[in-house]
């Protein structure tokens, strides 16, 4: 990789956490670590002094957090983005260990923006959430009392990424693969998604009344495959082909349908 790793280029993102004093921990937390990019999703209670008074002498990360509404907003403009989760889900995911999440986060930062992503005290991440990220990271701990608390999980994520730069100021980060194009944005594989979904409707493949997992599916494997910009772009291409072709095709059997006398009311 060409350019230099750097904690700027890594975010952690808390989703509408309930404790604002949670809040002030995890920012605490990060800066011991040398991080300092925090984002709120649809914070509860918060500001708050709890959460500065968590933070001690953190609350320079507080105040530069970044609000928004949802994870979408949050994630959009990064390339990698990993969903943190307590428990194993239904549909697993591409998986790392926080070791190698330290690793690969580290390494990316020399090229573009990271979000990991931490759920609700109560509940975690929904599906739909953990299914806007490429990877997602279980903490190994025990099986019969696997949660940690919010600010301790970020601790031990945040801990792993400067390991890792540890580790690579000896020389000794693993080697992840140069590539020549980006991979895409988490925001233009949204746009992807709805796109995709739209045509596959649109060809009667997916019932919008039962969509079962279909997309879930497709979503994991572009999570897996990870497409880079150029990859994306030309997906994209074939998707508007395929729209453009149906679109023709109807106005062309419209039209011969027009000229044999038929009409759409069944009229003679
Ligand atoms: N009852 C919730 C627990 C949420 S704990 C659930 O079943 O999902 C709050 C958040 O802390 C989680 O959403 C996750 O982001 C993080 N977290 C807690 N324990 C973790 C673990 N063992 N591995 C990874 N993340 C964990």
């Amino acid at each position: 990789m060409s350019k230099q790793p750097t904690f700027d280029n890594i975010r952690i993102v808390l989703v509408n956490t309930s404790h604002p004093g949670n809040v002030g921990a995890a920012a605490r937390a990060m800066k011991n670590m040398g991080l300092s990019r925090l984002y709120l999703v649809e914070p509860q209670d918060y500001p708050s002094p709890k959460a500065v008074w968590r933070a001690a002498n953190a609350s320079d990360v507080l105040d530069k957090a970044v609000v928004v509404e949802t994870l979408a907003d949050a994630v959009g403009d990064c390339a990698m983005v990993v969903g943190t989760s307590a428990r194993e889900r239904r549909i697993p995911w591409p998986l790392l260990t926080p070791r190698e999440c330290g690793e690969r986060s580290w390494a990316e930062s020399a090229e573009h923006e990271i979000a990991i992503v931490f759920g609700r005290e109560d509940r975690g991440l929904t599906n739909e959430e953990l299914q806007q990220c490429h990877f997602h990271v279980h903490i190994p701990s025990n099986p019969d009392y696997s949660a940690l608390n919010i600010s301790a999980a970020v601790q031990v994520i945040c801990y792993e990424i400067r390991m890792a730069y540890l580790t690579a100021k000896e020389g000794k980060l693993p080697h992840f693969d140069d590539w020549d194009q980006p991979p895409a944005k988490q925001q233009d594989l949204e746009y992807y998604f709805s796109h995709l979904q739209d045509t596959l409707e649109t060809l009667g493949f997916l019932d919008p009344e039962n969509p079962r997992q279909t997309m879930t599916r497709l979503r994991r494997l572009y999570a897996r495959i990870r497409p880079d910009e150029m990859e994306l772009s030309i997906l994209r291409g074939v998707l508007t082909a395929t729209q453009n072709y149906i679109f023709h095709t109807d106005n062309r059997i419209r039209d011969l349908k027009g000229e044999s006398g038929e009409s759409s009311h069944g009229e003679s």
